[in-house]
């Protein structure tokens, strides 16, 4: 049992490990495997518990909200496994064109409305580069950073060079979404038409543009614990600000329809390991998670979450946003002022969703 290990502080081993995170310490990929190989119920009721202390030391009480409005729909040319929107797949998603300007500034006033901080432009296509599109892509961040009330976030897939990072930038964006989904060693089973490494330049020229970078990743893929521990540790080694965990929610048509779901309390370990591994991240709930963790919603702030994707998500629509305020409220938790443009930013959904596609 991982508990017969006793620190000499007193406590098991996941309370020695713990101490360290809340003292700065970094836990070492050999450590991490021993957190996500957790079994025995007593253990994982102390991992959350620590997570949660981990949490409330680095995040303090207040969960960041945030929201998406869909910029365009369907038809992607990628062949992304778990993704609704893909064009490979036939699958009852919608599809639109880019968004147009009235749309976007309704999800705007209903973001401010209800006190939610930043509003993203998902669209499902490959990428961005320049052209006519992208042009557009600039002229409603611009439009949306001038409105004043939400942080203009946007999850616009692969860019394609450091000038089209400035851009974004120059434009008013500050926080840009783009998931790793998984670990360097799963992702080619889960996607032929891109590379990992595509997607890990991405992030570079977001960083180097001064972009905040938001990146996480879907659980439930077919993934092992080890692909768990090694995404969350990618993620710490770029650098991410915020990282928004999704959980597949198995959409007929794509081939991953069949996918048996992972046990909810398997997914709140990992959100707990996630939480010692990235201790001053914001971990952002996202897709998928009424589906896959049920009852158990509430305590994925327990489990180290400080964030939360709220309003419908891409292709499946999410829980009614007063009862996750509601949620938030009986927990105690203060989901209010988040700032429309805080210095560190915090999370929006991702790209390549497929939690909620
Ligand atoms: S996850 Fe993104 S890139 Fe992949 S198919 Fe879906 S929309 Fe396209």
């Amino acid at each position: 049992m991982f508990n017969d290990v006793i620190d000499a502080a007193g406590g098991g081993r996941v309370a020695a490990l713990g101490r360290r995170v809340l003292e700065g310490a970094r836990v070492s990929r050999p450590e991490a495997l021993e957190l996500f190989g957790i079994e025995d119920q007593a253990d994982l009721v102390e991992l959350l518990a620590w997570a949660n202390r981990i949490r409330a030391r680095f995040k303090g009480n207040r969960v960041a909200l945030c929201s998406i409005v869909n910029a365009k729909a369907g038809r992607c040319s990628e062949d992304c496994r778990f993704c609704a929107q893909s064009g490979h797949y036939r699958t009852a998603s919608p599809s639109h064109g880019f968004v147009d300007s009235g749309v976007m500034r309704r999800a705007a006033a209903e973001a401010e409305r209800w006190g939610v901080g930043a509003l993203a432009l998902v669209a499902a296509w490959r990428g961005l580069s320049e052209g006519r599109l992208f042009d557009e892509v600039c002229e409603r961040i611009g439009e949306l950073a001038g409105l004043g009330t939400v942080r203009p976030d946007a999850s616009l897939g692969i860019l394609s060079s450091q000038a089209v990072a400035d851009r974004l930038r120059a434009a008013g964006l500050r926080c840009y979404n783009h998931n790793l989904e998984t670990s360097r060693r799963f992702f080619p089973q889960l996607c032929s038409t891109h590379t990992y490494e595509e997607r890990l330049q991405t992030l570079r020229f977001l960083r180097n543009a001064g972009i905040a970078v938001c990146s996480g990743g879907i659980l439930g893929l077919g993934e092992t614990r080890e692909d768990r521990c090694d995404l969350a540790l990618t993620l710490r080694e770029v650098g991410a600000d915020a990282v928004p965990i999704n959980f597949l929610n198995p959409i007929p048509g794509t081939p991953l329809a069949g996918t048996a779901p992972v046990p909810p309390m398997e997914l709140l370990k990992t959100i707990a390991c996630f939480r010692f591994i990235l201790p001053t991240q914001h971990l952002v709930i996202a897709g998928g998670r009424s589906a896959n963790l049920r009852q158990l919603q509430s305590l994925v702030f327990m489990a180290g979450a400080s964030g939360l994707m709220v309003g419908g998500y891409l292709t499946t629509a999410g829980p009614p946003l007063e009862q996750d305020l509601q949620m938030i409220r009986d927990l105690g938790l203060d989901r209010g002022a988040t700032p429309a443009h805080p210095l560190v930013l915090h999370a929006t959904p991702r790209h390549p969703v497929g939690g909620a596609r």
